[in-house]
């Protein structure tokens, strides 16, 4: 019983290379992409197969030992990171990296947990399709990891998260018993859907192989704006005239000046848009499938001539060609890298509230904060159209080394209790890991207790992903 009772028998029904030991091969997988938490763990268990996932989940039932469920390991709130205690093991789904299928016609594919986010965008794409969901870790994040964590991005105005573009889960659960839900039912009431239960779950419910995905046309040509605003209700006025007219718009992004300000100062080669200053902005991205539809160019200037005239958008120029789009996006992209440089530490939060009361949170949140820590600057961009923000208090002048530590936490409660306030979500995207843990439990108990009376039923001896989410 135990540990390496569990890795000898791994090995002895797998082969050597359905667990790593080596400590050189198993460090790198220990800490999270930030650095933030450091965990233990004597070995990663490497399964090929769904097969050999189910197998070794009933193996660690038997020796009691816990599993922590990895992917890419870019989780943003330390949600793969192993207890630092050493109690648990890493299952890496990562040789689990097969496309299974994909189906043109229909337009969906099958892809293992381990498929990283850019291979499947490069193989839907040779098919003329594609995966309509993007991140920055693009490159490492998995499809496991991005179900799991119920991944967004820039594209999920037109989209959704991945919860809209999942049709069906393939899991082992906790007892070792294979879910199959990869038939792509269209209707389907056998009671509430585990399918839907497992996304989101962070790996606590079960550990997810395989998930049938939708696809959509490849992008056949795009149109990429910059616009100058008065205000966020400005934003939110001009994006709905625009999704009273088309549906074509895929990204609204907004920042407030001084986060343009700094991405042109400390970013390589970035330039301002536009000619004036203007006190908030929008990066809007508007794309068509085929030629049958609006050339986007085209759709965004005969959209926003009557918003310029009536004086809801102060400027707008629109990109003449990809790599000036590119430029755009560039500055989007950089802005979390530009504002550490210009402004110094800052505690961040990935927030969402209601669509139609993110102008007024914006204004009220910044106030409040800057009253109830004086010296400290709040702001926030991102994702206007989902009601996700990215949320900055900056230390400023009174940023040192320690601020942090020493001011952080309180920050962070005050930004989550007035986000409570508006109905609104303390984890937009990133989900809840180790880092708002605390918080959720805090804020949601009655969402809490649920949560643990699911767990407890499927888990009852609590050995997936331990210390996460509740
Ligand atoms: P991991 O980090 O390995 O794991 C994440 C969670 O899922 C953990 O709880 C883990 O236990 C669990 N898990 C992993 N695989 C499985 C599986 N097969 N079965 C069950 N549980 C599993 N996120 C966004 O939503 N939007 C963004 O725009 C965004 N941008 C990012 C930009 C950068 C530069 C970085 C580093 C991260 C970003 N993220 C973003 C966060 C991160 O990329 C996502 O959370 C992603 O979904 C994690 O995928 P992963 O494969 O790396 O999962």
């Amino acid at each position: 019983m135990g540990k390496a009772a569990l890795i000898d028998e791994v090995r002895r029904r797998f082969g050597a290379a359905a667990a790593l030991t080596d400590p050189a091969d198993v460090a790198p997988w220990l800490t999270d992409w930030r650095g933030r938490w450091r965990g233990a763990a004597d070995a990663i268990l490497q399964p090929s197969s769904t097969e050999e996932v189910a197998a070794m989940v009933a193996l660690a039932r038997e020796h009691g030992v816990p599993l922590v469920p990895q992917g890419g390991n870019t989780s943003m709130v330390g949600g793969a990171t192993p207890p630092a205690d050493g109690s648990a093991l890493i299952l890496s789904l990562r040789r689990m990296n097969r496309i299974r299928a994909v189906d043109r016609t229909a337009q969906r594919c099958v892809a293992e947990a381990g498929v990283i986010l850019e291979t499947l965008h490069d193989a839907v794409a040779a098919q003329g399709l594609r995966f309509p969901l993007t991140l920055g870790a693009r490159g490492s994040a998995t499809i496991g990891g991005l179900v799991s964590t119920n991944a967004g991005g820039t594209q999920v105005l037109r989209f959704g998260p991945m919860r809209g573009l999942v049709e069906g889960i393939e899991a082992v659960l906790p007892d070792g018993a294979i879910h199959s839900g990869l038939a792509g039912l269209k209707k389907d009431n056998r009671g509430p859907s585990l399918d839907q239960m497992l996304i989101g779950a962070e790996g606590t419910l079960g550990i997810v192989t395989a998930a049938r995905l939708r696809l959509v046309p490849a992008i056949h040509a795009r149109g990429v704006a910059w616009l100058g605003l008065a205000s966020p209700v400005a934003a939110l006025d001009v994006l709905r005239a625009l999704q009273s007219a088309t549906d074509a718009v895929e990204g609204f992004e907004i920042l407030p000046a001084e986060s343009l300000d700094a991405a042109v100062a400390h970013l390589p080669g970035a330039r301002p848009p536009l000619a004036g200053p203007h006190p908030w902005h929008a990066l809007v991205e508007a794309t068509a499938g085929s030629t049958g539809e609006e050339n986007p160019t085209a759709l965004l200037e005969r959209l926003l001539a009557p918003l310029l005239e009536r004086g809801l958008v102060g400027d707008a120029t629109i990109a003449a060609n990809e790599a000036q789009a590119d430029a755009f996006w560039r500055l989007r992209d950089g802005l979390s890298e530009a504002e550490k440089k210009a402004f110094g530490p800052a505690t961040q939060h990935d927030i969402s509230v209601p669509v139609d009361a993110m102008p007024a949170f914006l204004d009220e949140a910044s106030a409040a904060l800057e009253r109830a820590f004086p010296g400290v600057r709040a702001s926030g961009f991102g994702h206007l159209g989902d009601g996700n923000i990215h949320f900055h208090v900056r230390a400023m002048g009174r940023g040192d080394d320690g601020w942090l530590d020493r001011e952080g936490g309180a920050v962070s409660r005050m930004v989550h209790d007035l986000v409570t306030a508006a109905g609104g979500s303390i984890s937009a995207e990133h989900g809840i890991g180790q880092m708002k843990r605390a918080e959720l439990a805090r804020l949601s108990p009655g969402r809490v207790a649920a949560i643990r009376a699911i767990k407890s039923g499927l888990d009852p001896a609590g050995l997936m992903n331990p210390g996460k989410l509740v």
